[in-house]
């Protein structure tokens, strides 16, 4: 999901939707803005689809006013899927003694069947069923006096990956879980401030990029000022390396690093890793881009665009059905005959997880006369399910799980096949000594299985780690 707020700013609303906008691949099924103004008070619009069908409309945005406005857009990891209701579209809001709260969350708590068991047996009544409205059950809860302290209260108590925005009549506050695992980004505009999942929401509105939230940092933002506070007892960061590889959009920068630049270097370690003869590279795009042409200029094999990507279908594995993700790979890309034809091809993409887009492509990229197929995929084997906010498939349909690398390679019919190495992938992410397996960089679970925060409710429901 992607998060979006601003303060200090007239019709904050119309910011937001742009915001939104920039960030609409962490997110595609659906959006919703709150507002507040203080002559009309709290203002909410949740609609399925794009910001841009929806939160482009004057007659809507006009019912969105005020200086204060935070957003949320929507993919579903927890909570219902595929047919998303709107009760679990965010942002959620509460209303407590000192006032209303609005909710925005990035990311996935790992212990909230538990919590929303806890809460309903104490007279909770839940009205969505996504994880992150524990977090409001959990605030009205609390004793504190303010909502910034009984935010800190609830959060205290929840497990996993949280980027949360929320807002009151007059407070922008935003915080990230004690081991940053989804980004969060502070930007100034004008005279207001600005909080973005990613550093390209801050960019389409014209606002600059000051810093990160800090991994188990919560910024107050009040008349003007930020006050930073650390609710939590202090952690190492453990960022999403699937951030860097695929999830964040290349032309925002995280870590202080941009994007685009590690992928082209993932591209550059796959190809001293994994080098091959062959007449052509080719990203999957867009995913797979960046690594390809580092492929390409590490390799010396030309590059070229030998599968063209249609521009009106948005990211086909968000798609929450297997039946629409079947299709989605067709409607959304298709081959470059006249480049492909006769020659030996190196497919470069971002990640292999079902292997559904690998062997749909392989298919096309033969019948329009290719040599030979080279698969060189810039993550490692996803054989591990992602419980932090990244909505990877049930361990066993993910390819990884059970297959090793040749046996994937028949699976799918490619000539060969070669995934970066977890080291490759460190030192591409700019950790020169690649992983460290004391205490790792990053959060790599989904390839290696080692899960920084246990998954409370998977291991109730019977998952083996
Ligand atoms: P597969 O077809 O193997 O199931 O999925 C791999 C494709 O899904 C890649 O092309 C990748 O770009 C895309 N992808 C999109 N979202 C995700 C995600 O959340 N996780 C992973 N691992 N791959 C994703
Ligand atoms: Fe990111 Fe993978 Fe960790 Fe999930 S398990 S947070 S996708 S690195
Ligand atoms: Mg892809």
């Amino acid at each position: 999901c992607g998060v979006f707020g601003v303060v200090g700013v007239s019709d904050a609303a119309n910011f937001v939707a742009l915001g939104l906008h920039a960030l609409q691949h962490r997110g595609q099924e659906a959006a919703g803005i709150v507002s507040h103004d203080p002559a009309g008070g709290f203002h909410s619009v949740r609609e399925f689809g794009y910001v841009r069908d929806n939160f482009t409309r004057a007659s809507l945005m006009q019912t969105l006013p005020g200086p204060i406005a935070i957003g949320h857009v929507r993919y579903s990891t927890a909570g219902s899927k595929g047919a998303t209701a709107i009760r679990d579209v965010q942002p959620f809001f509460g209303e407590f003694s000192m006032g209303g709260c609005a909710i925005a969350h990035n990311g996935n708590l790992t212990n909230a069947a538990a919590l929303r068991r806890e809460l309903i047996e104490r007279g909770s009544i839940f009205q969505s069923s996504s994880d992150s409205e524990c977090i409001i059950h959990l605030m009205a809860r609390s004793i504190q006096k303010t909502i910034a302290e009984r935010l800190k209260d609830a959060l205290r108590r929840v497990e996993g990956a949280f980027s949360v925005i929320a807002m009151t009549r007059t407070k922008l506050i935003g915080v990230r879980d004690p081991l940053g695992v989804r980004p969060l980004v502070l930007g100034r505009v004008g005279d207001g401030w600005a909080l973005s999942s990613e550093t390209c929401g801050l960019d389409i509105i014209g606002a600059e990029f000051v810093r990160e939230i800090e991994p188990g940092e919560m910024v107050v933002i009040e008349d003007g000022k930020v006050n930073s506070h650390r609710p939590f007892a202090p952690a190492k960061s453990r960022f999403c390396i699937f951030e860097q590889v695929y999830f964040s959009r290349p032309d925002s920068i995280l870590g202080g690093r941009s994007v685009y630049e590690t992928r082209r270097q993932i591209g550059v370690e796959l190809a001293r890793e994994a080098p091959v003869e062959a007449d052509l590279v080719c990203p999957v795009p867009d995913s797979g881009t960046p690594a390809a042409i580092g492929y390409a200029h590490e390799s010396g094999i030309p590059f070229g665009m030998g599968i063209i990507r249609n521009q009106y279908v948005g990211r086909t594995f968000i798609e929450p059905t297997e039946q629409i993700r079947n299709m989605g790979v067709r409607l959304k890309l298709n081959v470059n005959r006249a480049l492909i034809a006769g020659k030996r091809v190196v497919l470069v993409d971002d990640s292999v997880v079902r292997g559904t887009t690998s062997r749909k492509i392989k298919e096309m990229i033969l019948d329009a006369g290719a040599a030979e197929v080279h698969f060189r995929i810039a993550s490692p084997p996803t054989a591990w399910p992602c419980f932090y906010g990244v909505d990877t498939p049930e361990r066993s349909k993910l390819l990884a799980a059970s297959m090793t690398e040749n046996q994937m390679r028949d699976y799918l019919g490619v000539d060969s096949l070669r995934f970066i190495s977890l080291d490759g992938l460190y030192r591409a992410a700019g950790e020169a000594k690649g992983r460290n397996p004391e205490a790792p960089q990053f959060c790599d679970a989904c390839f290696s299985g080692d899960y920084p925060v246990a998954p409370a409710d998977m291991l109730e429901r019977g998952f083996e780690m």
